[in-house]
């Protein structure tokens, strides 16, 4: 019952043979930092920074958006804050990204690509970001990556306004944080290799990444019942991206709503996810799942579900394992 998952909140996720998961949270504003605290995340896997932007006519400040991250990390107490930057355009915040609304917004200037074309945005963000990571561990999250010229172009408007607040005499991390990007879509997951030498850590965006290897607008009704995260290409894509981050030595986490599904545990551990972000409620449910499977079944249950092809009866063997 209710109480046996808040009694969780101060146990490990580990499973029954050992193996920890590090549970994050997804945060889309800064009030839900006590939820995170209270579910027992070991820290926010996914701040979605878009709220900093909504509601106004015109761009927050540098000041502003270090304010209120500042409270966040400092909420966090320790705890690794990942900051990702902005995620306009497509399904979000689309008055953001330009004065016309493109035929295609999914596929169009939005996420990076935005942030690219408006370095002054981008740069306000990382200052406030880089500002505020003097108040505890953060993490920087770049959305919508498919090309590592995007990655490096961002690592260098980084260093460029790290130098600058050093010289100013702003407080500033000696070194940049960690720059990691989301892996949401396709050419990206098959790129993963390419990406890794370039990335400090993955975040696969199972959201995204579904909608974009399907076909699926995420937001259109009347596609919700094809659209399927547990399709073979979406698992392949989430698998090869696992192999390339695991063999490129860096993290790699799942923060799309699977993530937060018990359902999909052994399967994502199984394929060698070892980090997870999700909404705060949803942590306990997850957390008693991986507390009661065996990282050994994972593994051979992974390698069942990776030979089928069928999504129904992919489904099928997701809900029979026990
Ligand atoms: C995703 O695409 O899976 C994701 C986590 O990001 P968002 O839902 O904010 O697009
Ligand atoms: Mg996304």
């Amino acid at each position: 019952g209710r109480r046996a998952l808040t009694r969780l909140k101060d146990l490990p996720a580990v499973t029954t043979d050992g193996v920890a998961v590090r549970l994050m949270a997804n945060i889309e504003l800064p009030t839900e930092a006590e939820a995170v605290l209270h579910a027992g995340a070991e820290g926010i896997g996914l701040l979605r920074s878009e709220f900093l932007f909504m509601n106004r006519p015109d761009w927050p400040t540098e000041d502003e958006q270090y304010a209120v991250l500042r409270s966040v990390i400092e909420r966090m107490q320790g705890r690794t804050v990942t900051v990702r930057v902005l995620d306009a355009g497509g399904d979000k915040l689309t008055s953001a990204s330009g004065t016309s609304l493109p035929d295609n917004p999914a596929l169009g200037l939005r996420a990076v690509r935005f942030l690219l074309s408006a370095p002054q945005v981008l740069e306000a963000q990382l200052a406030a970001i880089l500002r505020a990571a003097v108040h505890g561990p953060v993490r920087i999250l770049v959305p919508m990556v498919a090309n590592c010229d995007e990655i490096r172009a961002v690592r260098t408007a980084a260093e460029t306004v790290h130098a600058r607040l050093k010289a100013n005499g702003t407080p500033v991390p000696e070194t940049l944080p960690p720059i990691g990007i989301m892996i949401e879509i396709p050419g990206a997951a098959l790129a993963a290799d390419a990406l890794a030498l370039v990335s400090d850590f993955f975040a696969i965006g199972t959201n995204d990444l579904t909608q974009y290897t399907l076909a699926i607008d995420r937001t259109d009704e009347t596609v919700a019942h094809l659209y399927n995260p547990l399709h073979p290409a979406v698992l392949r894509l989430i698998h090869f991206t696992t192999g390339a981050a695991l063999r490129a030595g860096i993290p790699i986490s799942v923060c799309g709503e699977i993530a937060g599904d018990p359902r999909f545990a052994p399967l994502l551990l199984g394929m060698g996810i070892r980090e997870l972000s999700m909404a705060a409620g949803s942590l306990p449910r997850v957390k008693q799942r991986i507390r009661r499977i065996s990282h050994m079944d994972t593994e051979a249950f992974a390698r069942r579900v990776m030979a089928e092809f069928d999504p129904l009866r992919i489904a099928a063997l997701v809900d029979e394992f026990s």
